[in-house]
């Protein structure tokens, strides 16, 4: 189940909460109960999209890296 994080405006508190996706617009509340929150980015969303294999390319020979040097 996605996890998404939230931050409180009331107590500048995050907090991260597990729910659906199909949920994943609705408010939440804080631990603390105040409704004043937004949803943030996480983390989360950008790895589940994975797999496009658009990444930078692997260095190949040549740069630093590339097994020459042995960092
Ligand atoms: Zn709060």
């Amino acid at each position: 189940m996605p996890r998404y994080e939230f931050r409180c405006h009331a107590c500048a508190d995050t907090f991260e909460i597990n729910r659906p996706m199909a949920r994943a617009g609705e408010p939440a509340s804080c631990p603390q109960g105040h409704e004043d929150t937004v949803k943030l980015l996480s983390a989360v969303a950008v790895t589940g999209r994975g797999g496009a294999g658009t990444s930078a390319p692997a260095p190949s020979g040549g740069g630093c890296c590339g097994g020459g040097c042995g960092c």
